[in-house]
């Protein structure tokens, strides 16, 4: 951006989340003024270089009751199943080619640890009256994911995959034809905590009557959010086409895939016949930079693609074509948490998507949206917002305690691939990691 500008909102972060806010509040109040301001391009952050899941909430359904009432927690979970619908209907209607492919999710165990780990899951599911998993045999795991290394499972239809650049692509299209106004390449330095906000960017500033922050991870640099989160790396490898060996194996339902580590892996295919085999490395950085460990780490590298071999031994042969990395906004219990800052009626954030925000992310603009346009409505009243989480401890301790509970679950689950018994110090220093992709049992 080049000098000053005004704007009703102003939302901090080109990305599903700050996209999805500055259309729904467009949506509502067409004649607003809406600017997004993003430091890189729209997608540049964890938006434009996830795995494509986009999963609902339901396997986070008894971290939900953990501080919500049932109505509460069925409304957030239907929401999320709603909003995968709602992401389909929206590539639809704009014509949005997103490889928008809706095949279910298949949550597996790969060793004799992780048998079961989603009992509490389906019982939570089952107490609120809900039945989204069908629990599938040994047999049909191992024919649909095309390795017998997959031992059991079970099944979420609801689950859908996208090309997320794309689906940032189209939305970014979508929100300039709708009049908002985007910034990019324009990094903030700084905002005011008064009404109206001044805004510092690269190039200029923006006057803003609210603002919503929607920086993923980077918003650990803000000190009122710091210990809400953690950053950590995910890492993705992709492989060459290989359409004939998916036939030959048999994964040819498009269903994405999950094991049940707590550095889970997770894979699905793609349109032109690709592995997309990711891995949460959960490798961690001291303080709150974003730095190059977040693209591209060596190390998490090395980790997705033994487990990539594990998991398909029949493909050690093919090409692995790409590789990258980005970071997660990890919250304690792994799932967003949003609010007003203290001090403040008008800088509204939502952060912590904990490597589920494509899908719920839907659902994090109407919930940014009515906070910046001051509506008391069941998004801005619902339970994610301005909840107490439990928080990270300060650097050092961060770092040091993240290191060592890191080292503990990567050595307890590479044992238990091994079909080995883990150390009972790694199990015990292993509790005090925060939870996964799914709830924690
Ligand atoms: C490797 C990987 C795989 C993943 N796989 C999946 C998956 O399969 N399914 C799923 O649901 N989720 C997945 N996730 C998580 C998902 O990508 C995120 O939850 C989601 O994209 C969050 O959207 P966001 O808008 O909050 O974040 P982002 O897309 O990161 O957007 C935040 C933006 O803020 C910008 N920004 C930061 N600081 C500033 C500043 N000072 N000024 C201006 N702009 C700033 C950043 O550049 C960035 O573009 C994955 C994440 C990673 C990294």
């Amino acid at each position: 951006m080049t000098g000053s500008t005004v704007a009703d909102v102003a939302v901090i972060g080109g990305g599903f989340v700050g996209l999805w806010t500055a259309l729904e509040i467009k949506r509502v109040l067409p004649g607003s003024n809406v600017v997004v301001l993003e430091r890189d391009v729209c997608g540049g952050g964890a938006s434009g270089r996830n795995g494509g899941f986009v999963m609902s909430w339901w396997p986070k359904i008894a971290s939900l009751l953990s501080f919500c009432n049932v109505e509460d927690a069925v409304f957030l979970a239907q929401s999320s199943e709603r909003a995968i619908d709602e992401i389909r209907a929206f590539c639809e209607t704009h014509a949005i080619d997103a490889h928008f492919r809706q095949s279910g999710w298949l949550w597996t165990a790969t060793t004799e640890a992780q048998l079961d780990s989603w009992r509490e899951t389906v019982e939570a599911c089952a107490n609120v009256g809900a039945q989204p998993f069908t629990t599938l045999t040994a047999r049909e795991v191992a024919r649909r994911t095309g390795s017998s290394v997959h031992r059991a499972g079970v099944f979420e239809r609801s689950n859908a995959t996208v090309q997320p650049a794309a689906l940032v692509k189209g939305m970014r299209g979508v929100a300039l034809a709708a009049g908002i106004r985007i910034f990019e390449n324009t990094k903030v330095r700084d905002f005011s905590r008064g009404r109206p906000s001044t805004i510092s960017a690269d190039g200029g500033e923006v006057r803003a009557a609210a603002v919503v922050l929607a920086t993923n991870a980077w918003a650990a640099a803000i000190p009122e959010l710091s210990r809400l989160i953690v950053p950590v790396n995910s890492s993705i490898i992709v492989t060459e086409p290989i359409p004939e060996r998916l036939e030959q194996i048999g994964w040819t339902g498009g269903e994405s895939i999950t094991d049940s580590q707590l550095m889970v892996n997770y894979y699905r295919t793609t349109r032109d016949g690709r592995i997309a085999f990711g891995k949460g490395s959960g490798a961690i950085e001291y303080g709150a930079s974003i730095g190059k460990r977040f693209s591209y780490d060596e190390e998490s590298r090395e980790l997705t693609c033994r487990d990539f071999l594990r998991t398909f031994p029949m493909l050690k042969d093919v090409r692995i074509a790409h590789a990258w990395a980005g970071p997660i906004d990890r919250t304690y219990d792994s799932l967003p948490v949003f609010g007003t800052l203290d001090g403040t009626q008008n800088i509204h954030y939502g952060i912590g998507w904990s490597g589920n925000g494509v899908g719920p992310s839907r659902i994090g603009g109407k919930i940014l949206a009515s906070l910046a346009l001051g509506k008391k409505d069941e998004w801005s009243t619902c339970p994610l917002v301005g909840r107490a989480t439990r928080t990270f401890p300060p650097e050092p301790f961060r770092f040091i305690g993240g290191s060592l509970v890191r080292r503990a679950v990567l050595r307890k689950e590479q044992r238990e691939n091994l079909g080995l018994r883990p150390r009972a110090v790694d199990v015990a220093l292993a509790r005090f990691a925060p939870a996964g992709l799914e709830d924690k049992s």
